[in-house]
């Protein structure tokens, strides 16, 4: 399941061809919820391992368009797991200091450090992203981004961090239908941004973006995923399997024990 989601690095992430609605296989939502049931208490044991051994992290980097799953996904996929080892970082328009800085400063401060995982909801990706399509930097200063978002990212790699990136893709009309609940729900009308509705007129502005970066920064140290997710359960079991599938091969271990206290009997 999970080559099938991967941006092969050198190759085009041709977006318009990945369907949104793949059920990758499952017959359905139980089937969903079984591997889910499976998965979970996987997660929970590994991180604890990753927090105990506390010599590397993972950072897990969430793009999608408005109204995409991001929340959603980090509510299910998070579930049980120990807070204290998950680190989430929403990055909103850059404020105050970080207008003065360089797009990355304010990245590589959040990032998980040893044993931890990190969560970006959003993250860089919005500098060659949001910023492209409405024009906030010329054009030739955007695209060199690709290169140091490229590095930087093999900088985390090569110091110990895992980095897994999903891109959770919707499709256009599944947008409408959520948008339209979340005008309709008072429960759900908070998430909803005058400003959502002037992006969604420039949907293909940022498919285009979308397909643009993931080719240009799916790496070997640091590929793209593109999970299908106009069904919550099966862009769940995805990114949890991909969680998953990373943590196992860091393949985590319990330090060894002092040899003072083996043995030892507590009166
Ligand atoms: P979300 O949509 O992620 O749930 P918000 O509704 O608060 O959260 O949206 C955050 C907004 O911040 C988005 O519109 C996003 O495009 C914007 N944003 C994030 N990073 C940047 C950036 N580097 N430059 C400009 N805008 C950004």
């Amino acid at each position: 399941m999970l080559d099938k989601l991967r941006v092969e690095p050198g190759k085009a992430a041709k977006l318009a061809d990945r369907d949104p609605a793949d059920k990758l296989g499952m017959s359905g939502k139980p089937q969903g919820r079984k591997q889910l049931d499976k998965l979970l208490p996987e997660l929970a044991d590994l991180q604890n391992r990753l927090a105990a051994e506390s010599s590397r992290g993972v950072l897990l980097v969430l793009q999608a368009m408005d109204a995409g799953g991001k929340d959603g996904t980090i509510r299910t996929v998070f579930t049980g797991l120990n807070p204290q080892g998950v680190k989430e970082h929403g990055f909103k328009a850059p404020a105050g200091r970080e207008t003065e800085q360089d797009y990355l400063w304010r990245v590589h401060q959040v990032c998980p450090g040893k044993g931890e995982i990190g969560i970006f909801n959003r993250s860089h990706y919005e500098d060659v992203l949001v910023v492209r399509v409405r024009g906030f930097v010329p054009e030739d200063r955007w695209r060199k981004r690709y290169r140091h978002i490229r590095e930087f990212e093999r900088l985390l790699v090569d110091e110990g961090t895992t980095v897994v990136k999903v891109m959770l893709h919707i499709s256009a009309d599944e947008q409408r239908r959520r948008f339209q609940e979340r005008i309709d729900d008072p429960a759900k009308r908070w998430k909803f941004r005058a400003g959502d509705l002037e992006d969604r007129k420039r949907w293909d502005d940022f498919q285009a973006a979308y397909d643009e970066a993931l080719t240009e920064t799916s790496t070997e140290w640091a590929p793209w995923y593109v999970v299908p997710a106009d069904r919550n359960w099966v862009r769940d079991v995805a990114v949890a399997k991909l969680l998953h599938h990373h943590l196992s091969a860091l393949d985590p271990q319990f330090p060894e024990p002092d040899p003072a206290i083996v043995g030892t009997k507590v009166v």
